[in-house]
């Protein structure tokens, strides 16, 4: 039995996850897929994350772990090796600059657009995506310049929400410097994670000679790699279900005691990662609250952690003094002539103290309430109804299977999501090891609920947490011979 492509997906946003999915949906001829990816970027497989032309920009993953492809581990160091410039580092445990692995998202979509392959399968549309509508017959995607796509499902690959300007000398911390900036200016970072080093380290490329000022809450710094191997963790040690102060309790335990044996505590931190999503599914409500406001910091620096040379190069700026680390909290921004004067609190004080800065720079991360969303088609499907928030928001609210949940707690049959877009759901969503995987299985997914099946008469209303039975629903043409 063979497929033709008949089923149509169009995915909205051409980054990381949309590249990943689009490959996924493509590879498997007998998913019987064709695919229209929609970027409103001039190139795909960029986004925030790997549009950098900037080489000290590498990525926080070592190349071993990058593949795109969850059952083809060495499949980026393959094709890093094959390159005519060569690798760019000794071994797969290296770190190479982010825009070489833009490259390589790039490259997985071509042998889907060249003509060996008449038609394409893969059509990719270069535009703002600013509707979407969902019918019983299929899916309607409308772009700004007027255009319509209509498919069978239609997957929201947006990713990162980009951080919206809030004072006049506010700047966009995923573009570089601008070339007006004052080099001689203090330059206010919001946030210590791993967007405010990347703004650093491109402030000192551009010779940046002013004072660089990084303020967050507890103005924790990320950690480094280091060459360890994770620790076997078995599923069954693992408290799931626990609360997030018995969970840490465990974890810290467990570092305690692997250090005590001599051990790095990477490797505790490694061996939990293959179960965070589990985790973070079986933890209750009101422990996932705390977990954001209490240890999601200590977490994230430990396990979001950068390259040994990026450490370097920190290190190196902090003891000249050309970089200092705040822990305190903004409590007034009041525009002047020449920039802002920013009131703050440190940690553990009372009194305020304020620091006249040329330019401010947020960086405190790409957790946010997506009801603020800027993004045009995210706003439509507010309005429309067709999402809403988890009951944290921090993400749209998604079913276990992908599936984007209405405002009356409904899954849709057409309409799923993946990415960071998701965290609400998996909250470790955001690095590709897990992206890949979610890809992978959102696609086995998309075929299978293809099946000419009758779906069910009337759709069961969600608490939020059940997914839809969607095998059972035959939504895609038949393209079965
Ligand atoms: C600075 C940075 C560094 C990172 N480094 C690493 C790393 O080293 N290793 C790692 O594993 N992970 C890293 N990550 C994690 C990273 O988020 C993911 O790896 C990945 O980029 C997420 O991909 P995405 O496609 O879901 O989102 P994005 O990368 O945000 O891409 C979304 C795409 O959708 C497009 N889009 C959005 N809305 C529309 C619309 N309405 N119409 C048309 N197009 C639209 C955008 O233009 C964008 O290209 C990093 C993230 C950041 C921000």
């Amino acid at each position: 039995m063979s497929h033709f492509a008949t089923r149509h997906a169009i995915i909205v946003g051409g980054g990381a996850s949309g590249v990943l999915l689009a490959y996924q949906l493509l590879q498997n001829h007998e998913f019987g897929f064709r695919v229209t990816l929609i970027e409103r970027r001039a190139e795909i497989g960029r986004g925030p994350a790997y549009h950098t032309s900037n080489p000290e920009h590498v990525l926080n993953v070592r190349a071993a772990n990058m593949s795109a492809l969850p059952d083809d581990p060495d499949h980026f160091w393959r094709w890093l090796s094959n390159r005519a410039a060569g690798p760019q580092c000794p071994d797969p445990y290296c770190f190479v600059p982010r825009r070489a692995y833009g490259d390589y998202l790039a490259s997985l979509t071509t042998p889907f657009t060249s003509s060996e392959s008449a038609p394409p399968r893969l059509t990719i549309v270069h535009g703002q995506c600013v509707d979407l509508v969902e019918d019983a017959a299929g899916v309607t995607v409308t772009l700004a310049d007027g255009s319509r796509h209509v498919g069978d499902v239609a997957v929201l690959a947006t990713g990162n929400e980009s951080p919206v300007a809030k004072f006049p000398c506010d700047a966009d911390p995923w573009a570089p410097p601008a070339t007006a900036v004052d080099k001689d200016t203090t330059v206010l970072i919001l946030g210590t994670g791993l967007t405010m080093i990347d703004y650093v380290l491109s402030l000192l490329r551009d010779g940046h000679g002013g004072q660089i000022v990084a303020m967050s809450r507890r103005g924790l710094l990320a950690k480094a790699h280091r060459r360890t191997d994770p620790l076997r963790i078995d599923e069954s040690d693992v408290p799931f279900g626990a609360s997030a102060s018995r969970l840490l309790r465990w974890l810290r335990g467990r570092i305690d005691a692997h250090m005590a044996a001599g051990g790095d505590w990477r490797s505790v931190i490694d061996a939990v990662r293959p179960y965070t999503q589990r985790l973070w599914h079986e933890l209750p409500l009101a422990s996932r609250r705390r977990f954001l406001e209490h240890a999601r910091a200590w977490w994230d620096v430990h396990r979001h952690r950068t390259a040994p040379e990026v450490e370097m190069r920190l290190t190196q700026a902090l003891a000249a003094g050309r970089l200092s680390l705040l822990a305190a909290k903004v409590t007034g921004i009041e525009p002047n002539a020449s920039g802002a004067l920013v009131r703050y609190r440190r940690r553990g004080q009372r009194d305020s103290a304020s620091l006249q800065v040329g330019l401010i720079v947020d960086c405190t991360g790409i957790v946010k309430d997506p009801r603020g969303t800027g993004n045009p088609v995210i706003q439509r499907l507010f309005e429309q109804g067709l999402v809403r928030t988890d009951a944290l928001h921090i993400g749209i609210d998604i079913a276990d299977d992908c599936a984007v949940i209405n405002r009356n707690g409904i899954a849709s049959r057409r309409l799923f999501a993946v990415g960071p877009l998701t965290r609400a759901a998996f909250w470790e969503i955001v690095a590709i090891p897990d992206i890949r995987n979610q890809c992978a299985e959102l696609a086995a997914r998309l075929a299978a609920i293809c099946d000419p099946v009758i779906p069910p008469s009337d759709s069961p209303a969600l608490d939020g947490k059940a997914p839809l039975p969607l095998a059972t629903a035959a939504i895609c043409t038949d393209a079965r011979e």
